[in-house]
C-alpha cells in the first residue's frame, strides 16, 4: 500500500483499493486523503484548478429542446452505420423516433440511442407520427421505390421531409412529393451529403478561382459491387425497389457530381450499356442494368463523361481544364477522401477538412431550412433534376441516339 502510495494514487483509485466508494467516507477523510496524495505528489504540489475559455473548435450545439426532432424511417445498413451515429453530433438536430418493419431491431436501436419504446413507430402506424409533438421531421432512408411514399405520407401528417438519394424511380414520383411538400408548407430536402464534402468544395473554390482555367471535361466513376445474397444488396437489383441499377444507385454521383462542380446543367446526353439488364449479378439475373456509360455536353462545351458499375469498385471525379486538373480520389466516400491540383506550378494535395464533416454539413442544413422555414440548399428540385436526366440516359442508352435534356422548369 505504502508503495501505492508513493506513486500518488488519485482519490479514487486511493478508496477504490481501500474496498470504499466515495460516498462511504466522510468529506473530512476525503480531504486528508487528497492531502496524502499531494504530500506525497511533488509534480502536484501548487497545482490548482483554473478556467479556461471555451474552445473555439469544440461547438456544443442547441440544448435538445431547441433542436429539430426526427425520426429515422427504415433501420438498413445506411441508416445505422452513417446516420444514427452522426444525428447526436449535429448542432440543430435530435433523433426523436425511429419506424421500422422490425421490432426487435427497433427495439435495440431505440435502446442504443436513449429512445423509450414509445418512439417506435411501424410503417402500418406511420400516421402515428401524426401525434407525436417531439418528431418535426422524417428522415426516409428505404429503397427508392418507396421514397414517394413515405414522403406524402410524412407531409400529409405535417412532418418535414429528408430523404434519400436517389430521389425516386420516376421524375413523375419526384413532382408529386414536391407537390405534396409544397401543398403542406412542409420543407423537402434530399440527402446529397457530397454538397457538404470539404475536398468537393475546395475543387469548386479551386476551380471558380479560375486555377485550372476554362473546366473541358469531368470524367466521373462510381461502382460498387452489388451483392444479391446481402439484405442491402437484394433490392438493389430488382427495379421494383431500387428504381434502376447502378447509374441510380451509384452513378448519380457522377452525374450530381458534374452538375455540381461546374455549376452548370446538361443540355444533351449519350449513352451506352456495358452490362444491361438481364446480367447476372453474383449468381442472379438482376432485372437492372450493372453497368452503364454516358457522356453529357453542357452549355459551355464541357463535356462530362460518367461510368457506373456493379462489378467493380471505382470512385473518382476528375476535372480537367484549359490550364490544370483536379483529381478527387476518392471523391464521394464517407471518410478518407483526397484532392489534388496539377497545373504548370506542378502538384499539390491541399488539405482539407475530414471528409466526415459532410453528414454534419447535412444533416444541420436540413434542420436550419425547417427552422428558418426556408427552402433546403439540395431541395427537391435538385433530385427531380438528376432523375430527369437519369432517365433521359436510360433511353440514350435504349435508342442508342443522342437525347436533348430540357432545361429545367
Ligand atoms: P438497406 O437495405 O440496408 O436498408 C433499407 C431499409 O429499408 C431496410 O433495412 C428496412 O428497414 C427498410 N425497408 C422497408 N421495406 C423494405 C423492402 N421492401 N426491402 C428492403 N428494405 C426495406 O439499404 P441502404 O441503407 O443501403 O439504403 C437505403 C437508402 O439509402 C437508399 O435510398 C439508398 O440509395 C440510400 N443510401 C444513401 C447513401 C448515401 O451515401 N447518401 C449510401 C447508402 C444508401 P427496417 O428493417 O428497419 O424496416
Amino acid at each position: 500500500m505504502a508503495e501505492q502510495l508513493g506513486r500518488a494514487l488519485t482519490r479514487r483509485q486511493f478508496v477504490s483499493s481501500m474496498g470504499l466508494t466515495l460516498a462511504a467516507i466522510p468529506v473530512a477523510s476525503a480531504a486528508a486523503v487528497a492531502g496524502m496524495q499531494s504530500a506525497a505528489s511533488p509534480a502536484g504540489a501548487g497545482a490548482q484548478p483554473a478556467a479556461r475559455p471555451m474552445p473555439k473548435e469544440n461547438k456544443l450545439g442547441d440544448p435538445p429542446g431547441r433542436r429539430v426532432g426526427i425520426a429515422v424511417v427504415g433501420l438498413g445498413n445506411y441508416a445505422l452505420g452513417q446516420i444514427l451515429p452522426r444525428i447526436a453530433q449535429t448542432q440543430h438536430l435530435r433523433l426523436a423516433a425511429v419506424v421500422s418493419g422490425n421490432r426487435d431491431k427497433a427495439r435495440t436501436v431505440a435502446d442504443a440511442y436513449g429512445l423509450s419504446a414509445q418512439n417506435i413507430y411501424d410503417y402500418a402506424g406511420f400516421e402515428k407520427l401524426r401525434d407525436d409533438k417531439s418528431v418535426d421531421a422524417v428522415y426516409i432512408i428505404l429503397p427508392p421505390a418507396l421514397h414517394a411514399e413515405y414522403t406524402v405520407r410524412a407531409a400529409q401528417i405535417g412532418k418535414h421531409v429528408l430523404c434519400e438519394k436517389p430521389m425516386a424511380p420516376t421524375s413523375d414520383d419526384c413532382r408529386r412529393m414536391i407537390d405534396a411538400c409544397a401543398r403542406a408548407n412542409r420543407r423537402l430536402m434530399i440527402g446529397y451529403r457530397v454538397h457538404w464534402e470539404p475536398h468537393n468544395l475546395e475543387a469548386i473554390r479551386l476551380m471558380r478561382k479560375g486555377e485550372i482555367g476554362q473546366p473541358l471535361q469531368i470524367v466521373g466513376q462510381h461502382g460498387t459491387p452489388a451483392d444479391p445474397s446481402t439484405p442491402h444488396g437484394e433490392w438493389r437489383i430488382r427495379r421494383a425497389l431500387s428504381g434502376g441499377g447502378s447509374l441510380w444507385d451509384v452513378g448519380i454521383y457522377s452525374l450530381n457530381g458534374a452538375r455540381f462542380l461546374s455549376g452548370e446543367e446538361p443540355v444533351e446526353v449519350r449513352a451506352s450499356y456495358r452490362r444491361p439488364p438481364g446480367a447476372d449479378i453474383g449468381g442472379v439475373v438482376a432485372d437492372v442494368e450493372s453497368g452503364i456509360n454516358w457522356e453529357a455536353r453542357f452549355p459551355s462545351g464541357l463535356v462530362a463523361v460518367g461510368t457506373s458499375a456493379y462489378d467493380y469498385t471505382v470512385n473518382h471525379m476528375f476535372v480537367h481544364g484549359e490550364k490544370g486538373s483536379i483529381a478527387l480520389s476518392p471523391a464521394t466516400s464517407y471518410q478518407g477522401n483526397e484532392i489534388r491540383i496539377k497545373t504548370s506550378a506542378g502538384e499539390e494535395k491541399p488539405k482539407v477538412g475530414e471528409a466526415d464533416e459532410q453528414f454534419l454539413g447535412m444533416l444541420d442544413e436540413f434542420a436550419l431550412a425547417v427552422r428558418e422555414n426556408r427552402e433546403p440548399r439540395t431541395s427537391g428540385r435538385e433530385g427531380l433534376r438528376d432523375v430527369q436526366i437519369m432517365e433521359l440516359i436510360y433511353e440514350a442508352a435504349r435508342t442508342g441516339r443522342a437525347v436533348a435534356v430540357p432545361p429545367a422548369a
